[in-house]
């Protein structure tokens, strides 16, 4: 087992950890990879096994085309969906779905989240839209997620949750706090006439901006 998949597999065991202590995440339910870069390999989590309880070995390792290359569980079996991005979307490095309660709220009215919150433009690209329905686990729902998913680093699955993807794991948990987080507060001011979009323009701006020149260079 080579130092690189070592630290893949604590990375995940860490972010899940964080994330069974937030709002994110209720049981079991949502996934998380990351990409080994260089090998075209992923790792992900098992399937079904409660976060704060996962130890390195329990972390499938897996190859692009779905085999298990080390790992003594089988992966999520939302394995599909998240090869299928890693191979259309060779900027992304890390992927988080989630069925926390906001973006849920979202996807199961079909509705994007607006581009009207600065810092889900600035991390995401603009909305966040909702693919069309596929079941979970199925190849199809990958190709959907991929093509609502669009140049954004966040997708709505239509009536099922919120899958994040950012170029590495710190970065994708909080696009998935920032989108739960923006999903909430478009929820709230639906009670006080709505929220209002930005124009593309002032998205472009500031996504270059977050790309670009955002924090210590
Ligand atoms: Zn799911």
């Amino acid at each position: 087992m080579s130092l690189k998949h070592q630290i893949a597999r604590k990375e995940i065991i860490d972010a899940g950890n964080q994330m069974v202590n937030s709002s994110l995440v209720i049981g079991t339910w949502g996934n998380i990879s990351v990409r080994i870069v260089d090998e075209d390999l992923i790792a992900i989590t098992p399937s079904g096994v409660d976060y704060d309880k996962l130890i390195s070995e329990n972390i499938p390792i897996i190859d692009f085309e779905g085999n298990l290359i080390d790992g003594n569980m089988k992966p999520s079996i939302e394995l599909p969906m998240h090869l299928e991005i890693y191979k259309k979307r060779p900027d992304i490095g890390a992927i988080v779905h989630t069925h926390s309660t906001y973006c849920t709220a979202m996807a199961i009215a079909r509705k994007p989240i607006p581009a009207s919150c600065e810092d889900l433009i600035q991390i995401v690209g603009g909305n966040v839209r909702v693919s069309e329905y596929r079941l979970p686990g199925t190849d199809d729902l990958g190709k959907v997620a991929v093509e609502a998913l669009d140049e954004r680093n966040a997708v709505l699955l239509a009536n099922h949750g919120l899958l994040a993807a950012g170029k590495n794991l710190k970065e994708t948990i909080k696009i998935a706090f920032i989108c739960e987080k923006s999903a909430h507060a478009t929820l709230l001011a639906a009670n006080i006439g709505g929220a209002i979009e930005l124009s593309k323009e002032e998205c472009d701006i500031m996504r270059d901006f977050y790309l670009n020149k955002y924090g210590q260079r």
